[in-house]
């Protein structure tokens, strides 16, 4: 069994960022800027909002966290995204999600400018991706293709069992690794609440992307010897041991599939630091286009 180390390998990429915005900085352009509005007091959104905002500041980039109240209305929020669509000095930025019930996720998603849409979740730039155009793809789905392809694991022609089919991980990961490019060429069967007989098709798959969000969900004996496991799942289970009061869980009941598995992620260290590092490159993208 070999690990699949996200937190190396997004350690890695974070530093190929960092010497060429240094490379960019000495040429005397400015610091890419990414910019992440976070609205209310989640607990985990704002784990991850901290998360991302430090790593800018690790590679050299300009951060700018903007807090809004829980109760804002969705007309304010409008407002804020609009000053970052037309703010010059923003490459790039993102909208934590999810947001509170009374405001229209869609909505948002879609005020974001296309340019500086470096989530890739706005419709302009999924549309683009579903037709393999170069554009920016969603982290999570960027940092699992970057992760297969620093470990050289062959996709072409195997079979890949996507489980979870949302918009921000499942769908985008089925439609990226069918398509024709270095990693991809896969048959890829995409499964999600209404499947039956997942274990079936879970027991077929060369290679196992869980994305749906149930705790250890994957057992051993639903995948065959020598499978690629790749473990999205983030849960926060209590956990009264620990200082924080919480451990975090995957989709997959670890120590059991890693027996089986030629290559594993592991939660935490696998695909949470790699979505990370996907969204500083794509900001980075976001800087090097409009500089043309
Ligand atoms: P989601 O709730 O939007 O989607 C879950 C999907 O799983 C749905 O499509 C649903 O049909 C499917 N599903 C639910 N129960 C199922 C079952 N019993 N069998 C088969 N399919 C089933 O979740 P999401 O936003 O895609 O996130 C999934 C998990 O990944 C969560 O734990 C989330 O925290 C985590 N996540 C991690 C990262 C990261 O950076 N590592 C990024 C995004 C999401």
């Amino acid at each position: 069994m070999t690990l699949l180390d996200g937190k190396k390998t997004s350690a890695d990429i974070k530093e190929e960022i960092a010497i060429e915005v240094a490379e960019l900085k000495k040429q005397g352009n400015r610091a890419p800027h990414l910019a992440a509005i976070i609205v209310g007091n989640n607990g985990a959104s704002l784990t991850y909002v901290n998360a991302k905002v430090k790593a800018c500041e690790r590679v050299g980039f300009e951060s700018t966290l903007i807090r809004l109240p829980e109760d804002i209305s969705e007309n304010d929020l409008l407002n804020e995204i609009e000053g970052l669509n037309t703010n010059d000095a923003i490459d790039g930025f993102i909208v934590q999600l999810p947001l509170p019930k009374h405001i229209d996720e869609q909505k948002i998603i879609m005020a974001v400018h296309p340019d500086k849409d470096v989530d890739g979740f706005h419709p302009t730039n999924v549309g683009k991706m579903a037709l393999n155009l170069p554009t920016f793809i969603s982290a999570t789905p960027f940092g699992i293709l970057e992760l297969l392809d620093r470990y050289q694991i062959e996709t072409s022609g195997k079979h890949v069992v996507v489980i979870g089919r949302s918009h921000i991980v499942g769908s985008p990961m089925s439609i990226l690794l069918s398509q024709k490019r270095t990693v991809g060429n896969a048959t890829v069967t995409i499964t999600h609440s209404r499947t039956k007989n997942l274990k079936e098709i879970t027991l077929q798959a060369d290679i196992v992307v869980a994305a749906l969000g149930i705790p250890e969900f994957l057992t051993a004996d639903m995948v065959k010897d020598g499978v690629t496991v790749i473990d999205v799942g983030i849960t926060r289970v209590e956990d009264a041991t620990k200082k924080r009061g919480f451990r975090l869980l995957g989709d997959v009941k670890f120590d059991e599939v890693a027996a089986k598995s030629e290559f594993i992620t592991p939660v935490p260290g696998g695909v949470g630091p790699m979505t990370i590092a996907m969204l500083l490159k794509n900001t980075l993208l976001a800087f090097t286009r409009r500089l043309g």
